[in-house]
């Protein structure tokens, strides 16, 4: 078995390439096969070496490796042969229209209430009339004859489909300038690299239609299986906005979320699945199914990363968190993470506490009196899991608090918030002499 994530290195990765490349993952990973990564860059003018780089960069930070490379633009001499090839069958044909001739066609078809499908004019040019246009100037792009009979195939995920050539135009395999479009090179490069299961978004069902019918013409009847996937769309169910759609996972990674929050809700996201933080690659690997995946258009709401990533920071070992604390310079050591891991509801919260611990804060005190009995009552250091038990029944017996009333203004006084982690071990973390300061009302 083997897949391949094809993304064109124009741009940033995105969250619908992330879907698209994990879906193709989870799936080899489950089966046990080859993960081929193609840069897909044919259009030599667009493509760059930063996003190429870029790609590498997200998908190692995302965890999904890659067994195998390719480069489309190192392989233009397989796609000559290919294009001779479909030329000496009579399947790709040179056209010389004009953008603004095609689109004159388009329009009078329109208005007679006709498909606007290419009409296949240059089909029945001859040689002399070829020969005229070259003279002018033109150069001709090539298209590519479809059979006109309707292409049936078991789609991994949508069943069974059927795509009807006779109301398409034959796709432009080769534009005017010799560029070839995407068509024709990634199904050379499925039949050359051994591609097993092509699976996409289901804005690619036309094309394999088309694309069926180029691979039966280069192996003479095989192809691969194909599967596609409803595409992400906003929360409010349209297409996503420009601003989400192009969410980068550049811009992901910068936020500070685990990419196991990204991925979970990616391998979910339009499922039967709860969308739920799943805490390894593994466990998503082991819950993939192409059955699960539904038909309904799967809506992409960024809070989901946010409130996933918040699920699994609750549940996260410090070993595993050590870098992400380092990188906030908030590494203070194995107890304070499992302190304060619980009332995180975004990763970046964690500065706030570590602040807390480390002082200097400023804290809060509304009733100078009772704080100050409580300062009196303050046990000497170092504190362990009974101190704050110790402490708190002392102000207690002291002054007749209890309840909200005792350790509310204890809470404010120690860490200048009402709300927070676990006393008992803040209490700890905080230590004697930062208590005893902040008892006395000082910034520290
Ligand atoms: N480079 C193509 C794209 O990003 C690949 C599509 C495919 O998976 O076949 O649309």
């Amino acid at each position: 078995m083997k897949v391949r994530f094809a993304p064109s290195p124009t741009g940033k990765l995105h969250v619908g390439n992330v879907i698209t490349a994990l879906r193709n993952w989870l799936f080899v990973r489950q089966h046990g096969g080859t993960f081929l990564l193609r840069i897909d860059d044919t259009d030599t003018a667009r493509s760059t070496k930063a996003y190429e780089d870029g790609i590498r960069t997200d998908l190692t930070w995302l965890g999904l490796t890659w067994d195998e490379e390719a480069r489309q633009s190192a392989r233009f001499d397989v796609y000559d042969k290919a294009r001779d090839k479909l030329i000496a069958m009579g399947l790709l044909y040179p056209c010389y229209e004009t953008a603004e001739e095609l689109d004159r066609k388009r329009k009078i078809a329109l208005s007679r209430k006709l498909p606007p499908i290419y009409d296949r004019a240059a089909l029945s040019l001859s040689e002399a009339e070829k020969a005229a246009y070259e003279a002018e100037g033109r150069k001709p792009h090539w298209r590519f004859k479809l059979s006109g009979k309707r292409v049936a195939w078991q789609d991994l995920i949508r069943g069974e489909q059927t795509v009807d050539t006779a109301s398409m135009s034959d796709p432009v395999l080769i534009r005017a300038d010799g560029a070839y479009l995407y068509t024709l090179p990634s199904v050379v490069d499925d039949v050359d690299l051994g591609v097993t299961h092509v699976i996409r978004g289901e804005d690619h069902v036309t094309n394999t239609g088309a694309q069926a019918e180029i691979f039966e013409a280069l192996t003479g009847g095989t192809r691969p299986e194909f599967g596609h996937f409803p595409l992400l769309v906003g929360a409010d169910g349209e297409t996503l906005s420009k601003r989400i759609g192009s969410l980068s996972v550049e811009s992901l990674r910068e936020s500070g979320v685990a990419p196991l929050a990204v991925l979970s809700l990616m391998a979910r996201i339009g499922t039967s699945d709860p969308i739920e933080a799943v805490d390894s690659l593994d466990a998503l690997i082991a819950g993939f199914d192409f059955a699960k995946i539904g038909r309904a258009p799967a809506r992409f709401d960024p809070e989901d990363v946010r409130r996933l990533d918040a699920q699994l920071l609750q549940h996260a070992s410090y070993e595993v968190m050590k870098p992400r604390l380092s990188a906030l310079n908030c590494d203070l050591g194995e107890a304070f993470w499992l302190a304060v891991r619980g009332n995180l509801s975004r990763f970046d919260d964690v500065t706030q506490w570590a602040d807390v611990v480390r002082g200097p804060i400023t804290p809060k005190i509304e009733d100078g009196g009772f704080i100050a009995t409580a300062a009196d009552l303050l046990p000497a250091g170092p504190y362990d899991e009974n101190s704050w038990s110790g402490f708190t029944e002392a102000v207690k017996a002291s002054t007749g608090a209890k309840g909200k009333a005792l350790f509310m203004p204890l809470r404010q006084a120690l860490t200048g918030q009402d709300h927070g982690p676990e006393m008992k071990l803040m209490f700890m973390l905080i230590g004697y002499e930062k208590a005893a300061a902040r008892l006395a009302g000082q910034v520290a």
